[in-house]
């Protein structure tokens, strides 16, 4: 993509210095995180990383050059007065092959928080600046090496908690958002070169040249039906991204707290034949094919006098009601109860399904029903004591979770709310050019529309402007990335 004026696109800035050029600055960071470990590294980036890491750096064989790039040297970190602080690697980065576009240096020494920040000390008095959350990365952006897209896969990478995560976040550092959007970008840019060029000769015989005898709707109606499946892929995506809260309901005794230690295979919550036994709402999490979902074991649901335990049945039925997922349990060894009837009407389907525990013992479940909770609510018999289905019960609900089967799951995707967002406001600038287009409005009304429509496509990945770009998209990132 092309590189964007820094100057339209509002960074961080220098406190001293506010109308300085923010890329004329050398930016440096403590790289790893807080806290000791093996390896610390501080990095660098601007016109002057080289010259100020180098100043910082004493090369064990006495060498007074630089090393070439992507070469590393051994050698001691010293203070402005020539003092040592630790020992260990030299390395270069030279553009345009580094991760912000300019020139990088990195020093790769132990993870010691004291030693770490008197290198960072000594990079400022060299004349470096500390940089902010995200800066590395936003350079990277300014400097036409990432889109916006990617750079906000960065941020989902680092902070990914399950494999899967990471997984799809790298595939989005890679480019496949802005792949897909850049392909309907692609397409609509035409549309809209060929209704203005259309306009343009409207009085002359060529203009039928530049739009098919249909007009531009036909081709409209296929991009929006593109864009709307594209933002109808965030729900999957949101899921994947941000897991999804699981809640386990069913009157006391049916083996919910039972289910929920066997889903997290560990003794979580307490069990005993005592009915009323949670109180609370107990909550973990739990890795369900890489999507992370919040488990929740709530109180039995079951009208009481006793204070405590009613209060557990309203907590229940709070998080019943927010949960993303509803998950029924009934005991499989007796008849299906009043209150259970009424709870299994409330069950959304796609949003909640059913579990018969107790598979270990004889069946007291009409045998029609059962066949009839298979068919209608993907019903699961399992076994909390022996582990009987349970894995069939994961899948189940990993299905449910990221609303899609296993085949699925290489289909691209989104998963970003802003993107969401985008997308929908592109198809909705589309609906209205076909609606104003079916009531006989002009083509060029229309075309504001369509315009809207592109800009809404470039925000995504950043080609167009976007307002308040650092808060909105770096600053939540790490220091040093
Ligand atoms: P909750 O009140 O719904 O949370 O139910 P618990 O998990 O506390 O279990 C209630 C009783 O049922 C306990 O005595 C458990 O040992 C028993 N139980 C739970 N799951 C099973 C199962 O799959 N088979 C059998 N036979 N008993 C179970």
């Amino acid at each position: 993509m092309t590189a964007i004026d820094p100057r339209v696109v509002p960074g961080p800035r220098p406190l001293e210095s506010p109308d300085a050029d923010p890329l004329l600055e050398t930016i440096v960071a403590i790289s790893t995180p807080p806290g000791r470990g093996g390896l610390g590294v501080v990095r660098l980036s601007g016109p002057r990383a080289v010259a100020v890491a180098w100043s910082l750096f004493r090369p064990a064989g006495g060498d007074r050059q630089a090393p070439s790039a992507g070469r590393t040297v051994f050698g001691t970190f010293v203070d402005g007065k020539g003092r040592g602080i630790d020992h260990g690697y030299f390395v270069l980065f030279e553009p345009p092959a580094t991760f912000t576009g300019e020139s990088q240096a990195e020093l790769w020494g132990h993870g010691s928080p004291a030693a770490l920040r008197r290198l960072m000390e000594t990079a400022v008095e060299l004349g470096a600046r500390p940089a902010t959350p995200g800066e590395f990365t936003l350079r990277a952006f300014l400097n036409g090496r990432i889109d916006v897209t990617q750079a906000e896969a960065i941020r989902d990478l680092i902070e990914a908690r399950t494999a899967y995560q990471a997984q799809v976040a790298l595939q989005q550092v890679h480019g496949r958002v802005s792949e897909q959007v850049n392909r309907l970008k692609e397409r609509l840019a035409e549309l809209v070169a060929r209704l203005e060029a259309s306009i343009e000769f409207g009085e002359e015989d060529e203009a039928g040249r530049f739009l098919p005898s249909a007009g531009a709707q036909p081709e409209t109606r296929a991009l929006l039906g593109e864009i709307e499946s594209l933002a109808g892929t965030w729900e999957r995506g949101r899921r994947v991204r941000d897991g999804a809260t699981i809640a386990l309901a069913g009157l006391p005794n049916v083996g919910k707290s039972s289910l929920f230690n066997r889903l997290l295979e560990e003794e979580r919550a307490i069990v005993t034949p005592i009915a009323g036994t949670t109180r609370d709402v107990l909550e973990e999490t739990l890795d369900l094919g890489g999507v992370p979902a919040v488990l929740l074991d709530t109180a039995g649901l079951r009208d009481t006098a006793d204070v405590a335990v009613s209060e557990g049945v309203r907590r229940a039925r709070l998080a019943l009601e927010t949960a993303d997922v509803r998950v029924l349990v009934l005991d499989g060894s007796r008849p299906l109860e009043d209150e259970e009837a009424a709870l299994l009407a409330g069950l959304v389907p796609g949003r909640g399904m059913v579990v018969v525990n107790k598979s270990d013992l004889p069946s007291g479940l009409d045998a029609d029903l059962l066949r009839g909770l298979k068919a209608s609510h993907g019903a699961v018999r399992v076994s909390a004591r022996s582990g009987a289905g349970i894995d069939r019960l994961r899948l189940r609900l990993q299905e449910i979770v990221t609303g899609s089967t296993t085949a699925a799951r290489e289909q691209p995707f989104i998963t970003n709310v802003r993107h969401h967002d985008l997308l929908s406001r592109a198809a909705a600038a589309l609906r209205r050019a076909l609606v104003a287009a079916g009531a006989g409005v002009g083509e060029e009304c229309l075309l504001l529309d369509y315009r809207d429509a592109l800009d809404r496509l470039g925000e995504i990945t950043g080609e167009v402007g976007i307002e308040g770009i650092y808060e909105r998209i770096f600053r939540n990132f790490c220091i040093g990335k």
